[in-house]
């Protein structure tokens, strides 16, 4: 069975142009004298590469105007019923309406599962003016332009991850695929260890490593299934490749090949040789994978050379703290890729790093965070003016991402930027992970 998304709205908010857009057909008559979309229209439509029987609920205003339920059954309620998903549409422009409102109450009452959709968000200003939704309490609000197709690749995320899992005998895209190797990098100082290490993780000897370096060969991709059961894709064999200006690659790794590897990858594996420490060269990697928003872990690497294991853990911690707080809590795993000590360890942080990479904090939960954090430590005035910071959402995982709106939100001091990420990690407990801030204005 194909899922029913119906659009639901007051008149005028551009429920039919939206419907042509995902139906990408003109079937709805678009026209500025509300009410000229008469009918209930259906069509079938691809949204985020699921099928779906697409309904627009424009005619809705032609019911007898008493009370919203009456209107509501008069003329939607059976479209309703069958739906899989409402998308409430708004006008941003306009702003809420009591009209707006009153629906949002009856859908939550209804307990139907809605996105509420904010159209007419094109250019800038248009995501601010959007949030205003957020005050419906049904959840983040979609900002799209229907009119000048603005949003709507967002859109179709939001619908997938709302319509959920589809049954099994659905074909779906690859991209959607559960069983989709995780993609991963490994990157590092030439002679860090990084081709023994995917020997080793590969448990075969698919590259050839010697003590000299530049012996190992061009690389394909690999994908191997490791010990945890899952697949495991190694996007590139940055550093590892191209090995034959030795010279050079002494000197230092090749930052565009690493910058090609982070790109691809969810999780980068950052080699480090614990002989010597984590230097200059490997805290430019990890900055580089930070900007770039990857997931990360260290593989600290040659441990079974080490003497003086705790006072070489102490050098890195210190490191850290001083040369990468914006990874605080990175996740070290000390290993030999020669012995293979120490190295079972290794995925399950990957994949750990990957799930916190993942996580989605719901809108509830962030807001309460935020109200917490500005009580105990309110936002600092900016050339004497306020900056009062109203409400979050989290728009996007992957690497997480919080966007806060609220006046001269854009102004805040980096300071008290970092005062926010850092205590939305530690109450979400998500070390490691790259937090991406966004601060809107709003007037
Ligand atoms: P409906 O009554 O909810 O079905 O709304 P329509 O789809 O008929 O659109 C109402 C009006 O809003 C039309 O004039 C559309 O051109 C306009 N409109 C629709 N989408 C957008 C948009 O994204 N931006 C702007 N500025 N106008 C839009
Ligand atoms: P890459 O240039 O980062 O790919 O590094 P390689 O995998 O080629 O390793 C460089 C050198 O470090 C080789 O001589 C390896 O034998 C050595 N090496 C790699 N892993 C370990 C380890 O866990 N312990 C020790 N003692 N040596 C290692």
């Amino acid at each position: 069975m194909t899922p029913t998304v119906v659009i639901l709205g007051r008149p005028n908010v551009g429920k039919s142009t939206l419907f042509n857009r995902l139906a990408q057909r003109r079937i709805a008559i678009v026209d500025d004298t509300p009410g000229v979309t008469r009918d209930r229209k259906q069509a079938e439509a691809r949204i985020g590469g699921r099928d779906v029987t697409l309904v627009d609920t424009a005619g809705l205003e032609e019911a007898p105007p008493d009370t919203v339920a009456g209107r509501m059954r008069q003329s939607s309620e059976a479209a309703l019923r069958a739906a899989d998903l409402v998308l409430f549409v708004i006008d941003a422009r306009a702003g809420l309406t009591p009209a707006d409102r009153a629906f949002a109450a009856w859908l939550r009452k209804a307990a139907l599962p809605v996105l509420v959709v904010a159209n007419k968000a094109e250019g800038r200003g248009g995501i601010a003016a959007a949030m205003e939704a957020f005050e419906l309490g049904l959840g983040d609000p979609v900002a799209v332009s229907a009119e000048h197709n603005e949003g709507l690749g967002a859109l179709h995320e939001a619908v997938t991850e709302a319509l959920g899992a589809p049954p099994e005998d659905e074909p779906e895209d690859a991209a959607e695929d559960p069983d989709r190797p995780l993609r991963i990098a490994i990157v590092g100082r030439p002679n860090a260890g990084k081709s023994t290490l995917l020997n080793a993780l590969m448990g075969e000897e698919r590259m050839i490593t010697g003590p000299e370096p530049g012996l190992t060969r061009d690389s394909v991709a690999h994908e191997w299934v490791d010990h945890t059961g899952g697949r495991v894709r190694l996007v590139d064999t940055a550093g590892m490749r191209k090995k034959a200006r030795i010279q050079e690659r002494l000197e230092q790794m090749s930052v565009a090949a690493t910058l090609g590897a982070l790109k691809e990858a969810e999780v980068v594996i950052l080699v480090v040789d614990a002989l010597l420490g984590m230097d200059e060269q490997d805290l430019r990697i990890a900055r580089l994978a930070e900007r770039e928003g990857r997931g990360i872990v260290i593989a600290f690497n040659k441990w079974d050379a080490v003497e003086d294991r705790a006072a070489t853990r102490r050098v890195l911690d210190d490191t850290l703290m001083a040369s990468l707080a914006q990874l605080r809590g990175i996740a070290v795993v000390p290993l030999s890729a020669q012995t293979g000590r120490g190295v079972d360890k290794l995925m399950p942080a990957v994949r750990t790093a990957y799930a916190l990479w993942n996580k989605r904090v719901g809108t509830g939960e962030l807001n309460r965070w935020l109200e917490g954090a500005l009580s105990r430590h309110p936002p600092p005035a900016v050339e004497g003016r306020r900056i009062k910071l109203r409400y979050g959402t989290m728009p996007k995982a992957r690497p997480p991402t919080i966007a806060i709106f609220g006046t001269r939100a854009e102004d805040l001091p980096e300071d008290y930027r970092r005062y926010l990420v850092n205590t939305f990690r530690d109450t979400f407990a998500m070390p490691g992970v790259p937090i991406r801030l966004q601060l809107r204005g709003t007037k």
